[in-house]
C-alpha cells in the first residue's frame, strides 16, 4: 500500500512555495509538485520585481522563487519535479497521478497559476519559436539588432517592452486603446523609452511570414484602416488564462475558468481540496497576493486535517 500524505501541494510559484513553507513549519510534511515545464511559475520569466515587501533594491524574479524554495526546503517540504496529469479528489483519500508515480493524500493544495494568453490569430502557434514569443527574457536575446513588436498595454507587456529596448532596433508597442493599463510608474517609464514607438488604438489583424514571422498587418481600431509592420520578433503579453483544463470538471469553476473557493477561505466545492494563487484570481495576480493566499491555504488544509483526526478519534472510541 502506498503511503498516505497528509498534504500534496501542485505548483511552484509564491502561492504553492507559502503553502509549502506553512505546512512544513506545521509538521505536515508536504510534498510540492513543482512542474516539469513551468518549475517556479510565472516569476521565473520575469526580470527585476521591485513591489515584493522586503526586497528594497528589487530582486530578480528567478531569484525571488530561488528563495522560496530554500526557505520551504530549510522545513522539510519535498520538492518533486513531476506534473500532476490525473487527479481523483472526491473522497477521503485524495489521488493525484504524474508521469513517476501516483501519490495518496488526505489533502490538497492547487496552486497551478495561469498560461500565457494567446491572441488566436492563423499563424501564431506555426510561428511561435520563429519569431512569435510569450517571453522576453527567454528570447528576447534573439532579436538583437531587430524590429520588434510587444502586443499588450499592461504591466506585462511595459516590462517587456522595456527589457526588448536593450536588444531591439525599435520596439513597437501595439495597444487596442489610447492608454495604458500598466501602473503609473512602469508606464512612464516606457513612454520616455526613445527606442519604444507606441501604436495607439490597434490591434494585429494578421501574421504574415514564409519560415518566420517578417511583418504584422495592423489595424486601427478607430478609423478601420490597415498597415503593414515589418518586425521579425512579436512578443505577446495580454495576460493569463488559468492553468484548470487538467481538472476535467471535478472541481467547480467559475466562466473565466478560474477555480471557484468559498471566499475569504480557500476551500473549493471538494472537502479537503483548497485552490491558491492566481489560479483563483483574475484580478490582482500579485506575486504578493498569490503568497498571501498560499498561506492561507496552508491553514485551510492544516484546520482539515485537524477536523479529520477529531472525527477519527471519535470512531475509535
Ligand atoms: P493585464 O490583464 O493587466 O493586461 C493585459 C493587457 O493586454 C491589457 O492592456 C489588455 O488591453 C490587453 N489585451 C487583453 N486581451 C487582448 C487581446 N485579445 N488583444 C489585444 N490586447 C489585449 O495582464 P498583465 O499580464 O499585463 O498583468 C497581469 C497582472 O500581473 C496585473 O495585475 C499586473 O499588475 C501584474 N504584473 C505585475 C508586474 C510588476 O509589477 N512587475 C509585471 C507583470 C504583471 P486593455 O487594457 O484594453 O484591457
Amino acid at each position: 500500500m502506498t503511503k498516505i500524505h497528509d498534504v500534496v501541494i501542485v505548483g511552484s510559484g509564491p502561492a504553492g512555495w507559502t503553502a509549502a513553507i506553512y505546512t512544513a513549519r506545521a509538521g505536515l510534511n508536504p510534498i510540492l509538485l513543482a512542474g516539469t515545464l513551468n518549475a517556479g511559475g510565472a516569476l521565473m520569466t520575469t526580470t527585476e520585481v521591485e513591489n515584493f515587501p522586503g526586497w528594497p533594491e528589487g530582486i530578480m524574479g528567478p531569484e525571488l522563487m530561488q528563495k522560496f524554495e530554500e526557505q520551504a526546503v530549510r522545513f522539510g517540504a519535498d520538492m518533486r519535479y513531476e506534473d500532476a496529469v490525473e487527479l481523483t479528489l472526491d473522497g477521503e483519500i485524495k489521488e493525484i497521478r504524474t508521469d513517476e508515480q501516483t501519490y495518496r493524500t488526505k489533502s490538497v493544495i492547487l496552486a497551478v497559476g495561469s498560461d500565457y494568453k494567446k491572441l488566436g490569430l492563423e499563424g501564431e502557434e506555426l510561428f511561435t519559436g520563429k519569431g512569435v514569443s510569450y517571453c522576453a527574457t527567454c528570447d528576447g536575446f534573439f532579436f538583437k539588432n531587430r524590429e520588434i513588436a510587444v502586443i499588450g498595454g499592461g504591466d506585462s507587456a511595459v516590462t517587456e517592452a522595456q527589457f526588448l529596448s536593450r536588444f531591439g532596433t525599435t520596439v513597437h508597442v501595439i495597444h487596442r486603446r489610447d492608454e495604458l493599463r500598466a501602473s503609473q510608474i512602469m508606464a512612464d517609464r516606457l513612454l520616455a523609452n526613445d527606442k519604444v514607438t507606441m501604436h495607439w488604438n490597434s490591434v494585429v489583424e494578421k501574421i504574415n511570414g514564409t519560415d518566420r514571422l517578417e511583418s504584422l498587418t495592423l489595424r486601427n481600431t478607430e478609423t478601420g484602416e490597415t498597415s503593414d509592420l515589418p518586425v521579425s520578433g512579436m512578443f505577446v503579453a495580454i495576460g493569463h488564462e488559468p492553468r484548470t483544463k487538467f481538472l476535467q470538471g471535478a472541481l467547480k469553476l467559475d466562466e473565466g475558468g478560474y477555480i471557484v473557493v468559498d471566499e475569504p477561505s480557500t476551500r473549493t466545492s471538494l472537502p479537503g481540496v483548497f485552490a491558491c494563487g492566481d489560479v483563483v484570481d483574475s484580478h490582482y495576480q500579485q506575486a504578493i497576493t498569490a503568497a498571501g493566499t498560499g498561506a492561507k491555504a496552508a491553514l485551510d488544509a492544516e484546520e482539515y486535517l485537524d477536523s479529520l483526526s477529531i472525527e477519527s478519534e471519535d470512531v475509535d472510541e
